[in-house]
C-alpha cells in the first residue's frame, strides 16, 4: 500500500467486496446493490455479457466444425474436463481447460470449473430442489460432522425469495422431505414417466415417489420476468450455450444485470484474488489483494464487508492463502479445520432398461428437466447398514431408430415411420449424500505456484465404505422398482468416476455452532473475522442429496441482508 496516494485508496474503497461473480456471488451482489451498498465484484475471468457473449447460442448443428464433438486431440490434452458431459463444442469456451489452471490430485478428483463472469451458472443443469429439516438435522441425528447452526425455517423465506426472482418451475408435491416452493407451472411428465409414478404408488404405498424435478426455468408470470429482460423458456435444450431468451437462471441473464442497473455495482474482471487482507490493529479484514491476470501486477481493494464466493474449493484456497501473524494457517483458521471435511455427491451409479408398453405414444420436442426421486432411504428412520441415502433422476424416452436412407420426401417418410420407433428407454442416475470427513481435505501445495504466484491447491478427497454400500443399495432398489414396473433388459452400471465430476463439491469452511469445531457461524460469518462471509459450497456442513446451488443462492441472499446491518 506504500505507493498509493489517498485518492487512489479512495477509488479502491467500497462498502462491500464480493469475490466471484458466479451463482452465489451474483446473489450477494444483487442483494447488496439493490439495497444501496456500493459493491465491488471481483472476477478472475473475462466478462461474459448476456446474449452478446454467447457465440454459439443460435448455431445449427452443421455450423459446428466438429458437429458438436470435441476433437480427440483436445480431449487428450484435457482429460479432466473432457469427462464432463457438457464439455462439447458448443460450450467448451465456458469451461476451464486442464492445463490452464493446474491443481494437485493427491487422489483422483475431477475439478470442473468455469472461470468467467457468471461462473458455472452458464453451464449448470438448473436442477433446484429445496432442503428440508431431514437434511439440516441429519448430522445431529446420525452422528457425523457437526450440527448445522440453522434449520429449514431459517432458510425457507430465502428459498422463496430466490425462487421467485430466478424463476423455478415445478409441481406442488406435498412431500415433507422435499418442501414445495414458489413454483411456476411444471413441464409435463410423459406417459411412461406417469406410468412409473403409478407403479411406485401401487407397489410402495406412497413411501417412494417419482416427481417432476424442479428446474430454474421461466414458464409463467412473464411480465414479472420481463423486468429482468427475460422471457419464457423455449425448451430449446441448448442452455449450456447461454440462453438468448434468459429462459433459465444464470448470473449473466438475471442477478448481475439487475445489480448493475442499480448503479451500485463495480465489476473488476481479469483479477484473481490472491488473499484477503487482515488488519491486526483493527482486528478485521480490510480488503483483498488481487493479481491482474494480464499485467500480473498486484493491486489492493478495500471494503467493510467481504463475501467469498469463488466456488467451494477456490474459496478454501483464498482463505488458506490469507495468512497473517494473527492467522498463520489461513484466515479464521484457529482450529486447524479450514480445508477439511470436504464432501461431494456420489454420482457413480446408473441404470437403464426398456419398456415395451405404451407403444402407441412417443415423445416429441425438448424439455429442460426430467423426473426426480426424492430420497427414500433412511428418511424417517434408519433402515439400512449405511448412513443417509440418495436421490435419483429418472426419465423415459421413446427410442427412434429409423432408416436414415433416402433424400427429400423419402427421407422424411423414413424418419417419421412409426414402425421404426424402438421401445421406450428408461434410465436413472444416482445422487448420493457423502459423509464429510476430516481425512477428505484440500490444502495449499508448499512448493508449486500458478502463473500469478498463488499456491496450487492439493485435493485429497475419496469415497468410503458408506458410499460403496449406498451404490450397491441404489442398484438393488432401482432394479427391484424397474422389475416391478415391467421394465426389461435392465442394465446397471457403476462407472467408478472420481469425486468432483458431480460438480457438487462442498465444505472445508463449514458452518457450526462452536468455533472450536467449525469456521462459520449461523450467519455465514467467519467466527474469528465476522466481516468476512462465505456463502458458497465451502460453507456446507453436510451435503444432503439435493442439487446444492439453490441452497447456496438462498444462503448468499440471507447473509447479504445480515451484512447490510453493518451499514445501518
Ligand atoms: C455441467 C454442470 C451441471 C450442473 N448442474 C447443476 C444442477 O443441475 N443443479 C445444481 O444445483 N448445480 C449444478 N451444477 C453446479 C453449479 O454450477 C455450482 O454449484 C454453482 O455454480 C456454484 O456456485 P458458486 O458461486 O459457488 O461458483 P461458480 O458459479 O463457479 O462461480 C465462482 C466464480 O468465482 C470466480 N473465482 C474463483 N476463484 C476466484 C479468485 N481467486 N478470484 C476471483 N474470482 C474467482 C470464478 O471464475 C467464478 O466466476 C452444475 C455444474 C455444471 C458445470
Amino acid at each position: 500500500m506504500a505507493n498509493f496516494n489517498i485518492d487512489a485508496v479512495k477509488e479502491r474503497t467500497f462498502q462491500a467486496i464480493v469475490i466471484g461473480s458466479g451463482m452465489s456471488g451474483s446473489w450477494a451482489a444483487k442483494e447488496l446493490c439493490e439495497h444501496g451498498v456500493k459493491t465491488l465484484v471481483i472476477e478472475r475471468g473475462r466478462d461474459v455479457k448476456h446474449i452478446k457473449d454467447y457465440p454459439t447460442t443460435n448455431m445449427l448443428p452443421y455450423e459446428f466444425e466438429h458437429r458438436g464433438q470435441i476433437p480427440l486431440e483436445v480431449q487428450k490434452e484435457n482429460p479432466i474436463v473432457s469427462r464432463c458431459y457438457a464439455f462439447r463444442e458448443d460450450a467448451a469456451h465456458f469451461f476451464v481447460k486442464d492445463k490452464e489452471h493446474p491443481y494437485v490430485q493427491e487422489k483422483p478428483f475431477d475439478w470442473i470449473r468455469g472461470y468467467q463472469v457468471g461462473g458455472k451458472s452458464l453451464l449448470w443443469a438448473r436442477q433446484v430442489q429445496r432442503w428440508s429439516d431431514f437434511d439440516f438435522e441429519g448430522p445431529a441425528r446420525d452422528g457425523f460432522a457437526v450440527d448445522w447452526p440453522i434449520r429449514y425455517k431459517d432458510i425457507a423465506p430465502w428459498y422463496s425469495h430466490v425462487e421467485k426472482f430466478a424463476g423455478v418451475s415445478g409441481n406442488k408435491d406435498g412431500l415433507p422431505h422435499l418442501p414445495d416452493g414458489e413454483f411456476l407451472p411444471g413441464f409435463p411428465l410423459n406417459v411412461v414417466e406417469r406410468y412409473f409414478q403409478d407403479q411406485l404408488k401401487a407397489h410402495y404405498g406412497g413411501s417412494r415417489h417419482m416427481i417432476l424435478a424442479r428446474c430454474a426455468h421461466i414458464t409463467g408470470n412473464l411480465d414479472y420476468y420481463a423486468q429482468q429482460g427475460r422471457a419464457k423458456c423455449q425448451s430449446r435444450n441448448l442452455c449450456q450455450r447461454g440462453c438468448p431468451f434468459g429462459g433459465y437462471f444464470s448470473a449473466n441473464a438475471s442477478t448481475l444485470p439487475w445489480a448493475e442497473k442499480t448503479g451500485n455495482m463495480t465489476l473488476r474482471t481479469n483479477a484473481v484474488v490472491h488473499s484477503i487482507i487482515y488488519d491486526e490493529e483493527k482486528g478485521k479484514a480490510t480488503g483483498v489483494r488481487i493479481v491482474d491476470t494480464q499485467s500480473k501486477e498486484m493491486e489492493e481493494y478495500f471494503a467493510d464487508v467481504i463475501f467469498v464466493n469463488g466456488s467451494a474449493l477456490n474459496t478454501n484456497l483464498i482463505l488458506l492463502n490469507s495468512t497473517s501473524n494473527r492467522f498463520p494457517n489461513g484466515l479464521g483458521n484457529d482450529n486447524g479445520l479450514l480445508g477439511k471435511f470436504v464432501a461431494f455427491h456420489n454420482y457413480r451409479a446408473g441404470i437403464s432398461a426398456e419398456y415395451h408398453g405404451h407403444l402407441e405414444y412417443t415423445t416429441q420436442g425438448g424439455r429442460p428437466t426430467s423426473g426426480y426421486f426424492p430420497r427414500f432411504r433412511n428418511v424417517f428412520k434408519q433402515e439400512t447398514d449405511f448412513l443417509r441415502g440418495y436421490a435419483a433422476g429418472f426419465s423415459a424416452n421413446r427410442g427412434v431408430y429409423p432408416e436414415q436412407g433416402g433424400v427429400g420426401m423419402h427421407l422424411k417418410e423414413n424418419l417419421l415411420n412409426p414402425d421404426q420407433y424402438g421401445p421406450w428407454r428408461v434410465g436413472s442416475h444416482m445422487m448420493g449424500e457423502t459423509i464429510p470427513k476430516e481425512s477428505n481435505y484440500v490444502a495449499l501445495d508448499p512448493n508449486q505456484k500458478d502463473e500469478w504466484g498463488i499456491p496450487l491447491l492439493r485435493v485429497n478427497v475419496d469415497y468410503d465404505d458408506n458410499d460403496e454400500k449406498m451404490v450397491k443399495d441404489y442398484l438393488e432398489q432401482m432394479t427391484e422398482m424397474f422389475e416391478k414396473a415391467g421394465f426389461t433388459n435392465i442394465q446397471t452400471r457403476d462407472d467408478r468416476r472420481a469425486p468432483g465430476l458431480d460438480i457438487h463439491e462442498m465444505g472445508g469452511v463449514r458452518m457450526g455452532r462452536d468455533p472450536k469445531t467449525s469456521l462459520l457461524n449461523a450467519n455465514h460469518q467467519l467466527h474469528a473475522v465476522p466481516n468476512v462471509y462465505v456463502t458458497d459450497g465451502a460453507s456446507m456442513t453436510s451435503t444432503a442429496t439435493q442439487n446444492p446451488s439453490l441452497t447456496y443462492m438462498a444462503f448468499a441472499a440471507r447473509a447479504a441482508h445480515h451484512a447490510m446491518k453493518t451499514f445501518g
